[in-house]
């Protein structure tokens, strides 16, 4: 490619509204630009990236027996109606009607279609199991999209869904796609570990996200010094049990329960994800109090904590303010039995969403004068401290350490939720009609193009690894004035190209520290320098990641490059 007539501007200064390096370089080296806020333009080298990483993708993908599909970015608004998740997604859903007012959404995931398309043109389990996968833009509209594309309100996610008979099956797939994640992202040459993540309202049961470690992270990772054992902090101090103590609870009355609210109310009222509720409460701390929650697991006397301690200076709501934002009483804790409804203690301004803790009550009704501590035995770490740096990893091996994530990844076990709401069916061997049991897998992939330039990059550029750099060789003709240079400059262009090398051909009319410049800046493998000695036929071969520099002859160069 010619750099005379290429799209790729580079930018000397730093942009102001670009905080983190990744972001500044994308937008310095000329690999996007803004369109709106948290929507970018790739421009041609940007583009070329991200076809890279998308090549790395489709390779893994395929290799697990992955078929490709491409499912539209508009989706009819009744299929998330069907699967309960209008509501539950909250604003970050984009929506819109046509000429006809009929209602649609801009696609934020795809189970709804994928399982509706499965659904239909599957029905014999001679077919199962299946895993579809595409490459396709979503959209979510981000509270505070920021970081360029590492989070943006449209974005390139490539989204798996594996359909299986049996949880076995289940568990299979979701082996051989945590698998083909861990070779992704080592091909990319990214430092990442996979941790144990929350699987929130969304009903799964196991899941793992794939955490670039970086200390721009939006997510802390918990993780011990002395085992496997990696997690989000969201679910770090794994389990609590929540048991009521017999003494104290005679002093408590039971009363109706005014105005409680469900999660579908509290998390359209906050403008938050229900399947992602914790991390969304944190994410409005700048302007909100913050709630913590604690969120119910379908076992009975046991949840989850989730922990509000990765960053610092956190406030927690007062009870009055809890209470005013669910619109609640303060002092009392209810309904304890209908499930998916939120509770509030007040002295802890701890939020509940549970499925049936904290033993038998009436619906309908909650406990007034509840004093936590007192009614309620929380038994953890202490009461309800939260995972800390120097504390025992929870699997007894050695300590936990803390650390900062970039989510490139998730993987997760959906179980039947979304095939049971929409039927998605199959007949098993004895003809007997079985529910689907699904999984669903999603990289961001130019998140992932963010990540990587995140991890490699100094301070005169972008490093890229191999793997996925735009170009093999920058070709740079230094002095395109000069006769021999220029002659030279485009017969190694020419040469280099049969040889199966992508070259960018820097035959601009610049001066040489600008093109020095810019070739650092857009950080590809390999520059090749031709310069004065190119009336001997000797060219200059800089490694940009060590700035090893050595002289090559062009007849050796090919074997040089090898
Ligand atoms: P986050 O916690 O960062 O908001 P998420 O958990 O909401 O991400 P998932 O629903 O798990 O995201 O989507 C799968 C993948 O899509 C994520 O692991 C991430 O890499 C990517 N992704 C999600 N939201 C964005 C975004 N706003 N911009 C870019 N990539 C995103
Ligand atoms: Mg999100
Ligand atoms: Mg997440
Ligand atoms: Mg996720």
């Amino acid at each position: 490619m010619r750099q005379r007539n290429y799209l790729s501007p580079t930018l000397r200064d730093v942009p102001a509204d670009a905080e983190i390096k990744s972001h500044q370089l994308m937008l310095r080296a000329g690999l996007i630009r803004q369109t709106a806020s948290g929507i970018y333009s790739y421009l041609p080298l940007g583009k070329k990236v991200l076809r890279k990483v998308e090549e790395v993708i489709r390779d893994e993908m395929d290799a697990t027996g992955g078929q490709e599909v491409l499912m539209p970015a508009i989706q009819p608004a009744e299929l998330w109606e069907e699967s309960g998740r209008l509501g539950d997604y909250g604003p970050e859903l984009m929506r819109l009607k046509d000429r006809h007012n009929r209602d649609f959404v801009l696609g934020a995931t795809h189970e709804e279609v994928i399982t509706t398309l499965v659904r239909d043109d599957v029905q014999s389990y001679k077919k199962l199991p299946m895993n579809l996968y595409q490459i396709q833009t979503k959209y979510r509209d981000e509270r505070r999209p920021r970081f360029g594309v590492l989070r943006s309100r449209e974005f390139i996610m490539k989204d798996a869904y594996s359909f299986d008979t049996s949880k076995e099956g289940l568990d299979e797939s979701y082996e051989k796609m945590y698998d083909a994640y861990q070779n992704i992202f080592s091909r990319c040459n990214l430092n990442f570990r996979a941790v144990e993540a929350d699987s929130g309202a969304i009903g799964g049961t196991d899941t793992h996200e794939f955490m670039v470690l970086s200390e721009i992270g939006e997510d802390t990772i918990a993780y011990s010094n002395e085992s496997d054992f990696a997690a989000n902090i969201e679910i770090a101090p794994v389990r609590v049990s929540y048991t009521k103590s017999e003494e104290a609870f005679g002093e408590l009355q039971l009363v109706n329960t005014p105005n409680v609210k469900t999660i579908d109310e509290v998390t359209s009222f906050l403008g938050v994800n229900s399947s992602n509720t914790i991390k969304s409460l944190l994410y409005i701390l700048d302007e909100q109090p913050v709630l913590v929650l604690v969120r119910g697991d379908h076992e009975v006397n046991e949840i989850k904590v989730g922990n509000v301690l990765g960053k610092a200076s956190i406030e927690l709501a007062t009870p009055e303010q809890t209470a005013t934002i669910l619109g609640c009483e303060t002092g009392y804790i209810g309904p304890i039995n209908v499930s998916d409804s939120v509770k509030v203690i007040a002295d802890h301004a701890v939020e509940f969403i549970v499925n049936g803790v904290c033993g038998a009550n009436e619906a309908g009704k909650h406990y007034k004068n509840v004093n936590p501590s007192r009614d309620f035995q929380v038994s953890c770490y202490e009461d309800l401290r939260l995972i800390q740096e120097g504390d025992p990893s929870p699997d007894g091996k050695g300590t936990i350490q803390f650390a900062m994530g970039i989510e490139v990844g998730h993987v997760f076990k959906l179980g039947t939720k979304y095939s049971e709401a929409l039927g998605a069916k199959y007949l098993d061997e004895n003809g007997k009609s079985q529910t689907m049991i699904m999984g669903c897998y999603g990289i961001g992939v130019s998140r992932t193009v963010a990540a990587i330039v995140e991890q490699h990059h100094d301070e005169n550029g972008i490093v890229w690894p191999a793997s996925v750099a735009p170009f093999d060789i920058h070709l740079v003709t230094i002095n395109v004035k000069d006769e021999e240079q220029k002659q030279l400059g485009e017969e190694l262009y020419q040469t280099l190209k049969q040889e199966r090398y992508e070259v960018l051909f820097d035959d601009r009319p610049e001066r040489a520290g600008v093109k020095f410049k810019d070739s650092d800046l857009i950080g590809l493998p390999i520059r090749i320098g031709v310069g004065k000695k190119a009336s001997e036929s000797i060219v200059e071969v800089k490694v940009r990641k060590t700035g090893d520099m050595i002289e090559v002859h062009v007849s050796e160069l090919v074997e040089t490059l090898n």
